[in-house]
């Protein structure tokens, strides 16, 4: 069997020429066959949203957003070819990809949200790895640029697509197994996958990682690496928490709890593949390429096992009581949760007592009024604004007084190994 190693970067890796070059140097470290994956360069994501909010809404093109987006890749490829021919050859491919992306969006139902979505958005890492790819050629660097759709299968779920492993297995067996005889360096796109008829579906934001732990999975890889630029897994984000320590090894099942609670570094759905297979997860900081990192692997506990914090800013407490003062049982609970599923709001804590059930969420300035007036009719509903729901694993004596310095708290909930706050944090 081959030995293959899967490497993503993200945006941030990607956000600048001298980013890109240092992505080309990382992958000269070391001679491997490698499966190479790319997320959008920099906010571009974020940019193409917004192309695509304004048709959805009103449709009309954000041309200004467009122009944004294309001048930032224009000035990218100007700082990182070496010359004039290679800039011309480069340009000219930036002018068709956006030209091609105007068609096809004027050619899309604004109707149709998710599906316009993915078509659109994906073009973010469409551009990245065209750029990357024409990069390499200028330097001879020998490589293959996979388009995702031929290996990524899905489902039409648009914007939150589910992998259709056993289609994605074989296309990537089917495909590797032929480029691997051509090249060494395989690139594609992360965040992007096609349905069977081959429509593009995109997998969630933030889902490049997720990209890479599937090809990783199927490819049978011996490790996945994602290039960060934090040093690895923190014990709290170091913007917050300047002495927070980076966590030296960590078992997938604490990597999973970590993402579920809301730590950003890693796109939770990336660990279960890669726990499945045994694949070892390292996190590293493309800053600083000789820094050890983070291995995420089997093992028993947390290396160093200390306190880790994860904040959840901007959200929302509600509390529901019945009209009668009749108790809060069952089938009052049911209502509200369906409410609560109707607007698709995720849960991040909830508290019962006799009288009042209370629910935290993300607050959402959009949904919260429609959620309260539907609930309003069976309940008296009070709610608070811009909490903060902190989380901490393994907590200990230290960690509760830390909490309290942060403001007042609303909502405790502890079990062995982890406490939740929400509080209302002091005004700074
Ligand atoms: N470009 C996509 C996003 O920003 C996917 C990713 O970066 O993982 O959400
Ligand atoms: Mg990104």
């Amino acid at each position: 069997m081959l030995e293959v190693y899967v490497e993503k970067f993200g945006g941030a890796s990607v956000n600048s020429a001298s980013a890109v070059r240092n992505v080309i140097s990382i992958l000269q470290r070391e001679e491997k066959l490698k499966i190479v994956v790319v997320s959008a360069m920099g906010k571009t994501t974020n940019s193409l949203e917004k192309i695509v909010d304004l048709w959805h809404r009103y449709n009309k093109f954000n041309e200004e957003e467009f122009l944004l987006s294309k001048n930032y890749h224009k000035s990218i490829i100007q700082d990182l070819f070496e010359n004039n021919a290679c800039i011309d050859i480069a340009l000219n491919m930036l002018e068709s990809i956006f030209d091609e992306l105007k068609q096809v969006l004027f050619g899309l139902n604004p109707n149709d949200y998710d599906f316009l979505y993915d078509k659109i958005v994906s073009y973010g890492e469409r551009l990245s790895t065209a750029i990357i790819s024409l990069y390499m050629t200028s330097l001879d660097l020998n490589h293959r640029l996979v388009p995702a759709q031929e290996l990524i299968k899905t489902d039409n779920s648009y914007r939150g697509a589910q992998v259709d492993w056993k289609q994605t297995e074989k296309a990537v067996e089917e495909k590797f197994k032929i480029l691997f005889l051509e090249t060494d360096l395989i690139i594609t796109q992360g965040f992007i996958g096609s349905t069977r008829e081959g429509y593009t579906t995109t997998l969630g934001r933030e889902g490049s990682d997720y990209s890479a732990a599937i090809l990783a999975y199927c490819a049978n890889a011996n490790s996945l690496t994602i290039w960060k630029d934090v040093d690895g897994l923190m014990s709290a984000d170091p913007k917050r928490m300047p002495n927070a320590q980076k966590l030296e090894t960590v078992p997938y099942r604490e990597a999973i709890e970590l993402s579920y609670y809301g730590a950003s570094v890693i796109h939770p759905k990336t660990i279960k593949p890669l726990e499945n297979k045994s694949i070892p997860l390292y996190v590293k900081s493309f800053v600083d390429v000789n820094k050890q990192g983070s291995v995420i692997t089997h093992c028993d506990e947390v290396k160093p096992l200390i306190p880790n914090y994860i904040f959840k800013d901007k959200q929302t407490l509600l509390s529901v009581s019945a009209k009668d003062f009749s108790f809060i049982a069952e089938d009052n609970l049911a209502n509200i949760f369906s409410e609560l599923s109707y607007f698709g709001v995720k849960v991040n804590l909830i508290q019962n007592s006799a009288l009042t059930f209370s629910v935290c969420f993300e607050q959402n300035d959009y949904i919260l009024p429609r959620l309260i007036e539907r609930l309003q009719q069976s309940y008296n509903v009070k709610y608070n604004n811009n909490l903060q729901l902190i989380t901490i694993r393994h907590y200990d004596e230290e960690s509760i007084v830390n909490i309290n310095k942060k403001g007042r708290i609303l909502i405790e909930q502890k079990n062995r190994v982890t406490l939740q706050c929400l509080i209302e944090p002091n005004a700074e």
